[in-house]
């Protein structure tokens, strides 16, 4: 992993927020509810436990140019940095919520004095998750909250909490890098050549946190693929992923630890994948005329690896789960039972998701070339050509209409409507099939 340390002088184009949470800290005008606003993975996180760790540091260091800093090496330190502090709580959802019990479970800790740090910091990440019931729970617990309690909402932007939240919230906001800052930062951090930082950024779908994590081991191979060899590339590494992750979690052996694998599963990514997934979607956006047969068959053939792989990924936790039967009561097991089947179901809708944008990601660099954009603004600078020919063959409003397309075939997803149809439906819009 990249990030051995919580300090902020680690911290990449965020400087902004650093500084306002910096100079708050040095100042003593610390506040009790902080929102951090920006989009997802451009570094909410690694600031927030940079401030959590500056908070909780024993003793603070000054960096070169006078600016403090936690010292990295004391205890409290080191706890952060393996995610163990027990004053440093992170909520994140269970489900797709985050439900009213994590909150009134928040609100018990949070009128306890810390164990080992100086104060009790939550972090809610993403606030957008509270429901109307835990936020206003929420809302309560920060009213009635003691002086050494200290609560961070991660937040796409400050429309996303209630207004009461809002108001007593000190808001910081994050900025959002540009494609082009972020192919100089990998660049420049991990010596990768131009376009091998290109490619990397590409695989990432935009997702700034992920081409950092994938920067440091990440091999560059420009090969190209036909559409069907795509195809059969890309369920063979669904399939290993499916397998990666089971053997992840033949370790498991409590409860506890299977319910946080399965919500981890969201967040975890498999570099092979990635590059096959791109490629499908970079032949399906480049070829036009497919067999009739083609879609149906490609969709059906892509929905069954995912469910399978899903049952395998949920089998994995069996032995666990009927271990756990002896000393636990049926409904704990029952309740466990929903959130891990939850979690995989999510996993397999979230691959299909990811193909939507892959595939629309493509389709926005090609509008911006039909548009005579620069090409900085690309995503995937490592395809210009492609990008290029799609943007002359498609031209502007048929690539406006394509991705109106599939943000709609998103909002469908999510909504859990068949998810067969909705693929079958992408593939032979795009495809162009044959009359
Ligand atoms: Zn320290």
């Amino acid at each position: 992993m990249l990030r051995k340390t919580n300090n902020f002088s680690d911290i990449l184009l965020q400087e902004n927020p650093s500084d306002v949470l910096r100079r708050s800290f040095e100042g003593g005008r610390i506040a009790q509810t902080y929102l951090f606003a920006g989009k997802a993975s451009v570094g909410r996180m690694a600031v927030a436990k940079a401030f959590s760790a500056l908070l909780q540091c024993k003793s603070p260091i000054k960096d070169e140019n006078g600016r403090l800093d936690s010292c990295g090496k004391c205890e409290d330190c080191k706890r952060i940095i393996s995610n163990s502090h027990p004053d440093v709580k992170l909520i994140t959802p269970n489900g797709n919520e985050i439900k009213i019990d994590q909150i009134r479970e928040l609100q018990d800790i949070a009128v306890l004095k810390p164990t080992l740090g100086n104060w009790q910091i939550f972090i809610i990440d993403p606030a957008e998750k509270l429901n109307q019931s835990s936020s206003n729970a929420l809302l309560k617990t920060l009213e009635e909250a003691p002086a050494h309690s200290l609560f961070i909402l991660l937040a796409s932007d400050t429309g996303a909490v209630l207004p009461t939240v809002l108001s007593r919230s000190e808001i910081v906001r994050f900025n959002s890098p540009s494609h082009q800052q972020v192919r100089e930062i990998l660049q420049n951090k991990f010596n990768m050549k131009p376009e091998a930082a290109a490619a990397c950024y590409a695989l990432s779908e935009g997702n700034f946190g992920q081409a950092l994590s994938m920067a440091e081991d990440y091999e560059y191979d420009p090969e190209v693929f036909t559409i069907k060899r795509a195809h059969t590339t890309y369920l063979l590494q669904l399939q290993m992923f499916a397998q990666l992750i089971e053997n992840d979690f033949s370790s498991v052996n409590t409860l506890e630890k299977a319910v946080n694998k399965a919500w981890q599963l969201q967040t975890m990514t498999y570099q092979p994948l990635l590059e096959a997934r791109k490629q499908l979607c970079r032949s399906l956006a480049m070829n036009t005329g497919l067999p009739k047969a083609f879609p149906l068959m490609f969709s059906q053939e892509i929905i069954n690896t995912i469910d399978s792989a899903s049952a395998f990924i949920r089998k994995s936790l069996d032995p666990m789960l009927s271990e756990s039967k002896k000393s636990y009561p049926s409904a704990v097991i029952k309740d466990i039972e929903t959130q891990i089947s939850a979690a995989t179901d999510k996993w397999g809708s979230d691959q299909i998701e990811k193909l939507f944008i892959c595939l629309m990601n493509l389709y926005t660099d090609a509008m911006l070339m039909a548009a005579n954009a620069e090409e900085t603004l690309l995503l995937n600078l490592d395809r210009k050509e492609d990008i290029i020919t799609i943007a002359r063959v498609e031209g502007f409003a048929l690539l406006r209409s394509r991705i109106e397309m599939l943000e709609k075939s998103i909002n469908l997803l999510r909504r859990y409507i068949q998810p067969l149809l909705i693929l079958e439906n992408v593939i032979t819009q795009i495809g162009g099939a044959e009359a």
